[in-house]
């Protein structure tokens, strides 16, 4: 069991809550039939929805879902274009206060996040860093910690301060698209549904399905009509719009002829994985000891991989949100479970934990229910619809948490949103720039998030025999090979796609050493005793090779047996990476 190391991004903390509903009058209303499924909602406008038409009322910039993209995204939008308006709608209430101590005490409430670097860039340039950061712990490793939701309770309050005369909030509305090239290709119209209960509940971890598109919708009862010259998607993993798009190209295809589908290019589609490592969570509030570093990540696992055990510094205080991770169908990974049986289970396997918890605590953890993480999910191979509407963040790449990239890339899809606005002249431009920059960026994301999250025997090839490989050659010729995966995902100024390539070409090269080695070794050992036989040396070439082979393998054999020593976690690797990048 390990104690006392430092993760670095691993942010987890969760429980719904509510708080007072503000919302903002609907222009249109509608009487809602049937339930909200995707493009088939049926409004019956009322008197009211006749006299203020869509035509009448084209947005210029309307963003689907108020969390760290689409906020940040709205704020993008109003520094770029001061003249002219955003309408922001999301499903639920606003965010709490970002300083309102009564919400924030609790500290097993809310998920983390760790900011690092791509995340603080991207907030960095749109000036909301320096409020963050007021509200935000600096954890040793360079990464911001801070409730998801009082990152977004930040950039709503800067929209306020800042942007209230052209960003327009509206919360309690869920957004579902209608047509992404109305009147005429100028607009994308969709339809806003208000809800009829906006209690504020974590948007990406349902606690029934893991946060995919399943999870609960609104309740409605009225909608109205509404388009835009550009929509920005920006609603995380329930993914409303992507589904919409994804069945618009389906429509689309039944049209077509054979001939006509050879030249339409790929359809959109959301790539879903079925999660094969699948873990569930519960958080738990934890107070360490006076003598316990109040600044550090503490994190535990069992040899089997039962049990890990990551706990984050909620504030100075030494209050700790932790998050107990079990494997789904674990007899733990349930609500209502026997409070003696947890204990004894804490016991066992997290004996320097468990005499921090009180047995009510104890008892209130037994009992809660399992939040899930979020599984791997990424839609392509284009970002858009047409040329006015697009996705970003989680709806467009969703990653499981482990080395917190989910928000970081959320906030830097804005970034390079910006870049193709700047690079183009017109929207439609912009939008088809935006997907082609971000498309495979997203792929890639995913892609290697989920090679470092394989079970089994999978999970050794894909993840630990790479890290293995990559602490041997990025020691012995760090000129030549790249650090591991995970520290290079966090790095400044390198893409997903670019850590991709670098990692493909590294084990090449990684393959070809060791094939080297291998041959080399057998050819010297060979020579050797040839040698021995005959008295007389032959090439020197071969027999270095041989040695540097023999060197390779001798430390492979080590690694091999630290890493074997029993089932490693993610946030293993990033502790080693983490105290080498400390020690510089
Ligand atoms: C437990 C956990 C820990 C995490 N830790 C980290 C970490 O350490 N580092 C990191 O970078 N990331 C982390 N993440 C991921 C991070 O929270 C997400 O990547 C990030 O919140 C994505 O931001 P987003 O704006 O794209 O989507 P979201 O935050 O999901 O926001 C989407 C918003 O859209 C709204 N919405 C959805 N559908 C509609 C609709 N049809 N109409 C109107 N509104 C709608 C939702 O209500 C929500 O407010 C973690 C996630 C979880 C679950």
């Amino acid at each position: 069991m390990g104690l006392f190391r430092a993760t670095a991004v691993i942010a987890l903390c969760l429980a719904p809550t509510s708080y007072g509903f503000s919302s903002i009058k609907p222009q249109t209303v509608g009487v809602y039939r049937s339930s909200p499924s995707l493009l088939n909602v049926v409004s019956e406008p009322s008197t009211d929805a006749q006299s203020i038409s869509s035509e009448n009322v084209k947005n210029d910039n309307l963003i689907v879902g108020a969390g760290p993209a689409g906020l940040l995204s709205a704020i993008m939008l109003a520094k770029k274009f001061p003249d002219q308006k955003i309408k922001v709608f999301d499903r639920l209430d606003p965010p709490p206060s970002p300083t309102d101590e009564n919400v924030w005490s609790d500290v097993a409430k809310f998920y983390l996040i760790g900011l690092g670097s791509r995340g603080q860039n991207a907030l960095r340039q749109y000036g909301v860093w320096d409020e963050v950061e007021d509200v935000a712990l600096q954890s040793p490793v360079m990464t911001q910690v801070l409730p998801r939701d009082k990152l977004v309770g930040v950039l709503h309050k800067h929209v306020l301060e800042n942007y209230a005369d052209q960003i327009e909030l509206n919360y309690g509305y869920e957004v579902y698209p209608q047509d992404f090239a109305a009147d005429e290709n100028t607009a994308v119209r969709l339809t806003v549904a208000k809800c009829d209960s906006t209690e504020r509940k974590n948007p990406s971890a349902s606690a029934k399905t893991g946060g995919d598109e399943k999870s609960e919708i609104c309740d409605v009862d009225e909608t109205f009509d509404i388009t835009a010259n550009l929509v920005i998607a920006a609603d995380g993993t329930a993914r409303t719009v992507a589904n919409a798009m994804e069945q618009s190209d389906v429509d689309k295809f039944k049209t077509m002829n054979a001939f006509q589908k050879l030249f339409a290019g790929q359809p959109f589609k959301v790539r879903r994985y079925i999660d094969d490592n699948r873990r569930v969570y519960k958080t738990v509030p934890m107070k360490i000891p006076d003598d316990w570093r109040p600044d550090l990540n503490y994190s535990a696992r069992t040899k089997d991989g039962r049990i890990n055990y990551d706990a984050l510094p909620a504030d100075r205080n030494g209050n700790y949100c932790g998050v107990l991770l079990v494997k789904e169908g674990d007899e733990f990974a349930a609500s209502d479970t026997d409070p003696i049986k947890f204990r004894a289970l804490l016991d066992d396997t997290l004996p320097q934990f468990s005499v921090l918890l009180d047995d009510e605590t104890v008892a209130a953890i037994a009992k809660k229910p399992v939040s899930f993480l979020p599984s791997f999910r990424y839609a392509g191979p284009r970002l858009n619809q047409g040329d006015r509407a697009l996705i970003l963040g989680d709806c467009a790449h969703t990653v499981k948490p482990y080395f917190g990239l989910g928000a970081n890339s959320a906030l830097e899809d804005v970034v390079v949103l910006e870049e193709a606005i700047d690079e183009t002249k017109s929207i439609p431009e912009a939008v088809h720039l935006f997907s082609k920059k971000r498309a495979k960026e997203s792929e890639s994301l995913v892609k290697i998030s989920r090679e470092l999250d394989r079970p089994g025997k999978l999970g050794f090839l894909t993840f630990i025999l790479p890290l293995i490989l990559d602490s041997i050659f990025s020691k012995i010729l760090p000129k030549v090979f790249a650090p591991n995966t995970i520290s290079m995902l966090q790095k400044e100024g390198i893409t997903f796609t670019g850590v991709r390539r670098r990692k493909r070409f590294d084990r090449l090269g990684q393959v070809a050493i060791i094939g080297s080695g291998i041959y080399g070794f057998t050819a010297c050992v060979k020579l050797i005793i040839r040698s021995i036989a005959k008295a007389t040396g032959k090439n020197s070439g071969t027999i270095t090779i041989g040695l540097f082979g023999g060197v390779v393998i001798a430390s492979l054999l080590k690694k091999l047996a630290f890493f074997t020593k029993g089932n490693i976690s993610p946030a293993d690797v990033l502790t080693k990476t983490n105290d080498k990048e400390s020690q510089k």
